[in-house]
C-alpha cells in the first residue's frame, strides 16, 4: 500500500541502509509510544520534547487502565486493544513500571459523617465511605505508574533507534502539501514524516497545519507515601464537601507504597510553557481535606507530590488520530482526554502502520479521522506581542474557542 512516504534527505541511515524518519513533536505517552511502535518495525524515529519526557499530565496522570469502560462509545475497539496491549508489554518489554491488575470500587462519602455499611467496605478507607460496589475486577481493570511507563517507552524506542532531541518545536518547514523538516529553537532538522503530539499544546500546531482546536482541562493530584500496606484496589468515590459541593477524588494505590489522588478539576488556562503548569491557589489544600477525610493511610502520610496537568480534548471528546488533512506526510495524535494513558499503545501501533503501511491494521481509525472537525482558523491565533520575558498563556473557551496566545503581566 502506498503510504505516501518519499524520502527527502533526512538522516533515517541503519547499517548504510536508507530508512524513513519520523519527527515526533511532543515527548508524552502518546509521542513515546508512536516512538516505539515505528521502532519495532525499523523507522526511525526523533521524538522532540521541549521540557523532558512525561513532564506533563502523562507524567502526573493516575495511570489507571480498564479494559471495557470505553466500550459503546468510539474509543471502544482503541480501548480493548490498548488494554491487551499494556499486559503484553509489562511481559516483553521486562521493565517494572508498576503494572498489576487491580480489583477497582465504587463508593460514596460526605465530608464528617460516618457512612461505613456498604457491601464491599475497605478497611484502607475511612468510617467515612461506603464502598457499594465492585466496578471492575483483576480480569478488566489495571494500572501504570504513568511516568514509569512513558519513559520505559521511549528507551525502548531509543532501543530500536528512536532519538530524543530536547527542545521547544517553533514551527514546520513545508515544500507545497509537504513537511519536509521540523523547526526546534530556530534550527531545523529534516524527516519524512512529522506527527504532532504535543497533548494540549498541539493547539499551537493549528497555526502551522489545517488541524482542529485542541482543549486542555486540569486536574489537580497528590501523591503520598503510605508505605506498603494497602492492597492492589482502585477506588472512585462521590463525596460531599464540607461546602456542599460534590467532588469525585479517584484513588490508586501503586505497588511502591504510594497513593495517587485525583480530583478537582478546573478551566484554568493552559500556559504556553509545559514547565509553568502549577495547582490553582487553594486547590491542593482541598484535595489535601478531602483525602483526610477519605482514608486513615492519607490521613498521616507524607506528601510526596503536589501538582497539577491538563488533559488533551478535542472539540467532540474523540482523540484526533490520523492524517492532517490536505498535508501528505503530516499526522497527529492528541486528544486523548481523560484515557490517554491506557490507549497510549494502540494508538502507537495504529499511527506506527498508518505511516508505515498507508492504513492500521488492529484499529479503524475513521472515528478519530481530524478532518471529522473544522480546523482552527489561525488567524482566531492571536499572539499578542510582548516583552521576551513575558509569560505566555494559551487562553481557551470551551464554548467559543478562540485561542489567544496573549501576554500575562
Ligand atoms: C489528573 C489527571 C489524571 C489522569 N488519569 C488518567 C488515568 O488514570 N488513565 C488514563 O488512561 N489517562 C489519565 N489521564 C489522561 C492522560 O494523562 C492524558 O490523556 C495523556 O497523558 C496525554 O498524553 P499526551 O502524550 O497526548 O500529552 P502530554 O502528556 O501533555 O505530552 C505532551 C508533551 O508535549 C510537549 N510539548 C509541548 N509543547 C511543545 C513544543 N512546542 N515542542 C516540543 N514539545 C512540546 C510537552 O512538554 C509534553 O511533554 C489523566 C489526566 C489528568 C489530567
Amino acid at each position: 500500500m502506498d503510504s505516501g512516504f518519499r524520502p527527502s534527505g533526512g538522516p533515517g541511515m541503519t547499517n548504510g541502509v536508507r530508512v524513513m524518519h519520523v519527527l515526533i513533536c511532543g515527548g508524552g505517552v502518546i509521542g513515546a509510544s508512536i516512538a516505539y511502535f515505528l521502532g519495532i518495525r525499523g523507522i526511525k524515529a526523533t521524538v522532540i520534547e521541549r521540557t523532558g519526557i512525561a513532564c506533563a499530565a502523562s507524567g502526573k496522570a493516575g495511570g489507571f487502565l480498564a479494559r471495557d469502560w470505553c466500550d459503546g462509545t468510539p474509543v471502544q475497539h482503541l480501548a480493548r486493544r490498548s488494554f491487551a496491549l499494556h499486559a503484553e508489554l509489562a511481559e516483553q518489554l521486562g521493565e517494572d513500571w508498576g503494572y498489576r491488575r487491580l480489583t477497582t470500587y465504587r463508593g460514596g462519602a460526605s465530608f464528617g459523617t460516618p457512612r461505613r455499611g456498604g457491601a464491599y467496605d475497605r478497611g484502607w478507607l475511612s468510617a467515612g465511605v461506603a464502598v457499594t460496589q465492585a466496578l471492575g475486577s483483576t480480569e478488566t481493570t489495571a494500572q501504570v505508574h504513568p511516568a514509569a511507563f512513558t519513559a520505559a517507552m521511549m528507551r525502548a524506542a531509543q532501543a530500536h533507534g528512536a532519538e530524543l532531541r530536547l527542545g521547544r518545536v517553533t514551527g514546520l518547514v513545508r515544500d507545497r502539501a509537504r513537511v519536509v523538516g521540523v523547526k526546534i529553537d530556530g534550527e531545523t532538522i529534516a524527516g519524512d514524516a512529522v506527527v504532532i503530539a504535543m497533548g494540549p499544546w498541539s493547539v499551537l500546531a493549528a497555526a502551522w497545519l489545517p488541524l482542529p482546536a485542541v482543549f486542555g482541562l486540569k486536574g489537580h493530584s497528590l501523591v503520598f507515601d503510605a508505605g506498603a500496606s494497602v492492597p492492589a484496589e482502585a477506588a472512585f468515590i462521590e463525596y460531599r464537601d464540607a461546602s456542599g459541593d460534590v467532588q469525585t477524588p479517584e484513588l490508586f494505590p501503586r505497588p511502591d507504597g504510594t497513593i495517587y489522588v485525583c480530583a478537582i478539576s478546573s478551566e484554568s488556562p493552559l500556559p504556553l510553557d509545559p514547565a509553568d503548569v502549577a495547582p490553582d491557589p487553594g486547590a491542593i489544600e482541598r484535595l489535601h481535606a478531602i483525602c483526610r477525610d477519605l482514608s486513615p493511610a492519607l490521613a498521616s502520610a507524607k506528601i510526596v507530590a503536589r501538582q497539577a496537568c491538563f488533559r488533551p480534548i478535542a472539540r467532540d471528546g474523540a482523540p484526533l488520530i490520523g492524517r492532517v488533512p490536505g498535508v501528505d506526510n503530516a499526522y497527529v495524535a492528541t486528544g486523548h482526554s481523560v484515557w490517554g494513558i491506557l490507549n497510549a499503545p494502540a494508538t502507537g501501533e495504529a499511527m506506527a502502520e498508518l505511516i508505515a503501511d498507508g492504513a492500521a491494521r488492529n484499529i479503524d481509525l475513521s472515528p478519530f479521522d481530524p478532518a471529522r472537525l473544522p480546523p482552527l482558523d489561525p488567524a482566531r491565533m492571536r499572539r499578542a506581542v510582548t516583552p521576551a520575558t513575558a509569560r505566555a498563556v494559551v487562553q481557551q473557551a470551551v464554548a467559543d474557542p478562540v485561542i489567544a496566545i496573549a501576554s500575562a503581566p
